[in-house]
Formats: C-alpha cells, sequence, structure tokens
C-alpha cells in the first residue's frame, strides 16, 4: 500500500527502525553510485555530454507544443493513434477505452511510472481487466501488492529470502523442495510463469523513455528484453506516457542514450533499446496490428514558464536518488509518491499540490550531490527551495518554524548582531552541556532531539575560529 507523503515523518522513522530494509539500502546503494562512477572516469567527455542533453531538452520544453504536434501528426502518419489526456482520470479512461474495444481480458505491462502515476493496474481490475506486470521487479511487487520503491530498481528495498518468500506465497503448485539458492533461480521461475501470460495477452502496454517528434516513434530502454516482448506479442500495444518525453530527431535521443544509463546503472547502453514506430506493416512478420499513445499532461503543462520548468527535462536515470543521503537513509516508499527522492520532492508538488506533499521539498540536506550527477544537470536543491519559499508564502509552514525562521532573519539582516547572538548562544549553551557533552532536547529542536542527541557546543563559533585564523595567517 502507498504511504502518505503527508506523514513523512512517521513513515521515515518507521523505515529507519526497518532493518531488512536497512540492510537492502546498504547493499544496493552503494553499487549504484560506484557503477555510475566508473562509468564517468570512462568516459571523458560525459561533462559535455550532460551539457548537450540539458541543451536538447531545453530546446524541446521551450518548443513542446511544435514538437508534440510534429510526433502527433508523424504518429498519425505511421498508422498509429494519438490520445491526448490532460488529467490521470483521462489516461486511464483512453486506456480502458482502447482495451475494451480490443475486448481484452489479460493486458501486460512492462515497467512505466506514468502507469503508477495514474494508477493504471487497479482501475484496469476493477474494470475487468487483469494487468499483469512484466518487468521483474514490478512481478514481485504486483504479487505483494506494493508500490516500487524506486524508479528504475522497483524491488530494490527486497532481499533474495524475500523473493523466494513471494513466489513461494503466491505461486500455487510450486515444490517445496524448489531451491532459491541464485539469483537466475529467481528469474527461471519468474520466466516460466510470464511466457504463459505473453502469450495470452490482448493488449501490452509499455511506457517510454523519448518520444521522437521527426519520425512518431517511441522508445523504451530494459535490461530484460520484457519490453519487446510486450509491445510485439498482443495484437494492440499502447505506449502510456508523458508530454515531457518529446525530444525532435533520432540523433537527440541517441545523445540522450548515452548519459541515461551510464547515470542509471553505469551501463554503456541499456541491455535493450527498443525504437516503435507505428503497428505492424504489410510484410512484416510480427508487431501489433494497432498501435496508441496515451500521452499525458497531469500539471506538466503549467510547469512550463515557471520557476520549475527545468524539472521537465528529468529522463528518469534515478542518478539523484541513487546519491541521495536522505533517500540512502529511508528508501522510497517512506516518501508516500510515485516518484521519491530529489526528482520526487520537486516532481509531486507539481502533481498532488503542496499542500499534501510539502515534506518532501523538506525532505532534503541540500548537500547539491543530486545536482551534481543529474545528466541534464536539473537544479534540484533550487527546485527544493522554491517549494519551501510557496509553502512559507500559503502559510503552510508550521508556525514554530515561521516564528523562528523571523527571529532568524531579523539577526542575519544585521551581521553585527547576528555575530553577537550566536556567540552568546554557542557560549551559553556550551556551558549547560559542559557536563554531559550533549542535550537530549531543547526548545525549538525537538525534530532533531527525537531521534538524536544535539551536541554541546565546543569553543568558540565557527565566524569567530575562522576570524582568528585570518588573522593568524596573516601575522
Ligand atoms: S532529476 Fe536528473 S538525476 Fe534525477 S532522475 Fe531526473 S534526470 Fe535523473
Amino acid at each position: 500500500m502507498l504511504q502518505s507523503s503527508a506523514e513523512f515523518k512517521t513513515n521515515a522513522t518507521g523505515a529507519l527502525a526497518d532493518v531488512p530494509l536497512q540492510n537492502a539500502l546498504a547493499f544496493a546503494r552503494p553499487n549504484f553510485s560506484k557503477k555510475r562512477q566508473a562509468a564517468y572516469d570512462k568516459l571523458p567527455e560525459f561533462e559535455a555530454l550532460r551539457e548537450e542533453a540539458m541543451a536538447i531538452k531545453n530546446h524541446a520544453i521551450a518548443n513542446l507544443d511544435f514538437y508534440l504536434e510534429t510526433y502527433a501528426a508523424a504518429v498519425q502518419k505511421s498508422g498509429g493513434h494519438v490520445h491526448w489526456c490532460s488529467t490521470d482520470e483521462d489516461a486511464r479512461q483512453a486506456v480502458l477505452k482502447i482495451c475494451q474495444a480490443a475486448g481484452a481480458k489479460t493486458v501486460t505491462k512492462g515497467k512505466s511510472m506514468v502507469t503508477e502515476e495514474i494508477g493504471l493496474n487497479d482501475f484496469l481490475a476493477q474494470n475487468g481487466i487483469t494487468p499483469v506486470e512484466t518487468d521483474l521487479g514490478e512481478y514481485v511487487l504486483q504479487l505483494r501488492h506494493e508500490p516500487p520503491s524506486h524508479i528504475i530498481g522497483p524491488a530494490f528495498h527486497l532481499s533474495r529470502a524475500e523473493w523466494e518468500k513471494t513466489f513461494r506465497e503466491q505461486h500455487t503448485g510450486l515444490a517445496a523442495d524448489r531451491v532459491f539458492a541464485e539469483r537466475r533461480d529467481i528469474l527461471t521461475e519468474a520466466r516460466g510463469i510470464m511466457r504463459e501470460k505473453f502469450l495470452a495477452a490482448d493488449v501490452g502496454i509499455t511506457g517510454a523513455n523519448f518520444l521522437i517528434a521527426e519520425t512518431g516513434s517511441s522508445v523504451i530502454v530494459t535490461n530484460e528484453g520484457n519490453g519487446d516482448l510486450t509491445q510485439t506479442l498482443p495484437r494492440v500495444h499502447v505506449v502510456v506516457t508523458s508530454i515531457e518525453k518529446v525530444v525532435p530527431t533520432i540523433e537527440d535521443t541517441l545523445s540522450l542514450l548515452r548519459v541515461l544509463a551510464r547515470s542509471a546503472t553505469g551501463q554503456d547502453m541499456s541491455v535493450y533499446t527498443t525504437f516503435s514506430t507505428g503497428g505492424r506493416r504489410a510484410g512484416d512478420p510480427d508487431g501489433p496490428e494497432e498501435y496508441h499513445v496515451v500521452l499525458l499532461d497531469n500539471g506538466r503543462s503549467d510547469m512550463v514558464g515557471t520557476e520549475f520548468q527545468d524539472m521537465l527535462r528529468c529522463i528518469r536515470c534515478a542518478a539523484c536518488m541513487n546519491h541521495c543521503p536522505v533517500y540512502g537513509a529511508v528508501g522510497g516508499h517512506a516518501y508516500g509518491s510515485t516518484y521519491p527522492g530529489p526528482m520526487g520532492a520537486v516532481l509531486t508538488p507539481m502533481l498532488v499540490g503542496v499542500e499534501t506533499s510539502g515534506n518532501l521539498p523538506n525532505a532534503s540536506t541540500f548537500c547539491g550531490k543530486c545536482e551534481s550527477v543529474c545528466p541534464v544537470k536539473i537544479p534540484l536543491p533550487k527546485l527544493m527551495r522554491h517549494w519551501r519559499e510557496r509553502e512559507f508564502e500559503r502559510h503552510l509552514t508550521p508556525p514554530a518554524m515561521r516564528y523562528g525562521l523571523g527571529v532568524w532573519a531579523f539577526f542575519a539582516k544585521r551581521p553585527a548582531l547576528y555575530r553577537l547572538a550566536s556567540r552568546a548562544a554557542a557560549i551559553g549553551l556550551g556551558f549547560l552541556g559542559r557536563r554531559r557533552g550533549f542535550f537530549t532536547w531543547l526548545p525549538l529542536a525537538e525534530g532533531w532531539t527525537v531521534g538524536r542527541n544535539f551536541p554541546a557546543p565546543e569553543g568558540d563559533t565557527f565566524f569567530a575560529q575562522y576570524a582568528a585564523r585570518q588573522r593568524e595567517a596573516q601575522k
């Protein structure tokens, strides 16, 4: 079940005490960042590619209406259909209509965060259509009735033992002596089930990493090949995606692909990169008879021209969350949103309102690592700060924090007074905490002291020590 972003602090406390989750995070996260760093080190032009990727996306977003219309015309020319959807409800209804027209009973699905965003699985099931996730991680989560905790490694919070337990509970007829010693054993088990589903499906639904305006193609990258089977075997292929995925040309797409996999998993390229343009043509040996693109806005066009426009550059590589100390401590479910981590902290308030998701832009240390690894250079800390400003303007910030910020602003505007007050506070707290060396409670700092002790200041303030060093250096 999806936790609520309004309960982020409670969720985070639970996540910190969740030993299996902490073990999974400790195991998986460093791998992502090490592999990304190795890929970065191997490619001297990585920084230049980031600049290029940023420029491509900026250009596409600045001309979004033009490229979307060009894309839609190209899809129609290749025999496909584009369904424009302003809201998540529009998108759900569009998919349902296509499935009903196809007489679909079973639908296979490749990994798609947009279908998570619109809650497609539950909606299809409520309407008598069985959705089957075919990405391995998504599949086990579907069996467990859990949402993804990561945008590219949806089940990375689960240990191998938890996978095995889920299969034993959910796969009827599984022999008790069946061994799951290796990852390969899990794959073999899932593959056996999945083959039947692929062949039974009437409709295949995928997402899209990119939409190419000049050709009307959708592009997906996977490491399992499930996306290819999902879109090739059923009679109908539906791409469910969002408007900011459009880029002008194939060349642009190739440039973006060069930074996508390296930033995501450290691979030069994902194992499968598949371009789809329309349905099956005369003489094609296989492929779907119908090709549909359900194109979702859901608040994205409202970001154009605002201080949040940069967020539309996101290519969903997950590097920001793989390097975020907050995500690394609590995992993805604690965010209570489809999109976790720094990118989710910026995007979610846009999709569901800052009134209910205001905790997320505050769930950041502002260390800046997310921005430094983002392949399209999204200034994530700055955008989170903008959300904090909006919260403050709308009086959503708790009164104690507003009061505290007011007091701080008073002193910050008067540097001499600020130095004097901080020095007095440091000396005073240092004196009061001299015996134990820490405080277990401080007024206005309960958010800190509820989980850990607050160290008593030792010596003088930073300003005073820095000034003393400068004087020393000048002697
Ligand atoms: S914000 Fe940047 S780093 Fe994060 S998922 Fe998007 S492209 Fe990747």
